[in-house]
C-alpha cells in the first residue's frame, strides 16, 4: 500500500496512553502520518493541544474520542469525530462518564483493600496523571507493587468482567452516545467491530442494524488486530449499510509497545481518504 495515510485512533495522557497530545502528533508527523485523531476515552481535554501541535507540525488534526457504551449487558467501545469541542452537551455528558468512573474507582480501591492489596486511590491518580482514571491504571499501579506479575494477571484476578474487584460503571446506551456525538456535529463510528462481545445466536450485522437505527455513520474497518478476512468481513458491511470507514491503531505508547502509530503491529494501513470521509460527513451536518 502507498498514498497518504492517516491513524484515527489513539490515546494520550489525557487517558491512558503515555505520549502527551503534543508529542503524539509531532510523533505523526515522524512516521509519516498526513492525518491524526486523537480518540481519549471519555475525554476531549487534549484536543485543543493535538489542534495546537498539528498546526505546529503540518499535520492534520481532527477532533475524536472513545465511550464505552453498554448495549444488552455487554460494552461495545464508540467512536465520535469532527465534533465542535466546544460542544457544551458533549461535555457535560463526558464529564458524567468520568464522575461515574471516580464512583468506580474508589469501590475498586475498597474491594482490592478487602482483600489485603495495599494499595490507594491517591497513587492510582498520580499514575493517571491527574487525568481520566481507567482500570490500565489500577493494573499498573497492581504491578509496582508486585501484586501480580503480568497486566494480563492484574486483569483476570481483579479487574476484568467477573473478577474480584470488578464493578460496573456509569455507561450511555448506544442512542445516547450517538446523540451526543451528533448534537456537537460530529460523526459516529463503532469502534474494533472484532471486540464486539456477541450474545448466542447473535450476529455483528444484528448489532451494526441497531446502532445503525440509532444514527451510527461509521465502521472501523482497519484496526491493529483485524485480520485480513476480518477488515473484509467490516468492508463488506460498510457497503452493505452505506457507512464510513475507518482505521486506527490503538496506540497508547509505552504500556503497549507491540502498538505502533500508524502501522498497528507492522500491517496495519489506513488510507487518508478515511480522514477525508470523516471530514466531509460533519461538514454536511
Ligand atoms: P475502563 O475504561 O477503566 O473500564 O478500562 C478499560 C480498559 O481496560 C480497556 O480499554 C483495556 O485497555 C483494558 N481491559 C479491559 N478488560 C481487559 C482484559 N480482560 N484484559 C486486559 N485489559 C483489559
Ligand atoms: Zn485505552
Ligand atoms: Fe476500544
Ligand atoms: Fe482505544
Amino acid at each position: 500500500m502507498d498514498g497518504p495515510r492517516c491513524d484515527l485512533h489513539c490515546h494520550s495522557t489525557e487517558s491512558d496512553g503515555t505520549l502527551t497530545p503534543r508529542e503524539l502528533v509531532k510523533h505523526a508527523r515522524e512516521v509519516g502520518l498526513r492525518s491524526l485523531a486523537l480518540t481519549d476515552h471519555d475525554t476531549i481535554a487534549g484536543i485543543e493541544e493535538a489542534k495546537a501541535a498539528g498546526e505546529e507540525y503540518g499535520v492534520r488534526v481532527l477532533s475524536g474520542v472513545e465511550i464505552s457504551v453498554e448495549y444488552a449487558s455487554k460494552t461495545v467501545h464508540m467512536l465520535g469525530y469532527c465534533f465542535d469541542s466546544g460542544a457544551e452537551r458533549l461535555r457535560a455528558g463526558l464529564d458524567k462518564l468520568v464522575a461515574g468512573r471516580n464512583e468506580r474507582n474508589t469501590k475498586i480501591v475498597a474491594r482490592l483493600n478487602e482483600l489485603g492489596l495495599r494499595v490507594t486511590l491517591e497513587e492510582i491518580e498520580a499514575e493517571a496523571g491527574g487525568k481520566v482514571v481507567g482500570r490500565p491504571h489500577i493494573a499498573r499501579v497492581l504491578l509496582k507493587h508486585g501484586y501480580v506479575s503480568t497486566w494480563e494477571e492484574a486483569f483476570e484476578k481483579y479487574l476484568a468482567r467477573g473478577a474480584a474487584a470488578y464493578f460496573e460503571r456509569l455507561r450511555f446506551a448506544p442512542v445516547d452516545a450517538v446523540a451526543l456525538i451528533r448534537d456537537a456535529g460530529g460523526v459516529a463510528v463503532l469502534a474494533h467491530p472484532k471486540y464486539v462481545a456477541l450474545h448466542e445466536g447473535e450476529t455483528l450485522e444484528d448489532i451494526l442494524r441497531t446502532l445503525v437505527d440509532a444514527g451510527l455513520d461509521g465502521i472501523e474497518c482497519f484496526y491493529t488486530d483485524h485480520t485480513p478476512e476480518e477488515t473484509a468481513e467490516y468492508l463488506e458491511l460498510a457497503k452493505r449499510y452505506g457507512l464510513i470507514v475507518t482505521g486506527g491503531s490503538d496506540f497508547h505508547g509505552s504500556v503497549k509497545p507491540e502498538i505502533a502509530l500508524g502501522s498497528g503491529t507492522g500491517g496495519l494501513f489506513v488510507p487518508d481518504s478515511c480522514a477525508e470521509a470523516l471530514l466531509n460527513r460533519a461538514n454536511r451536518r
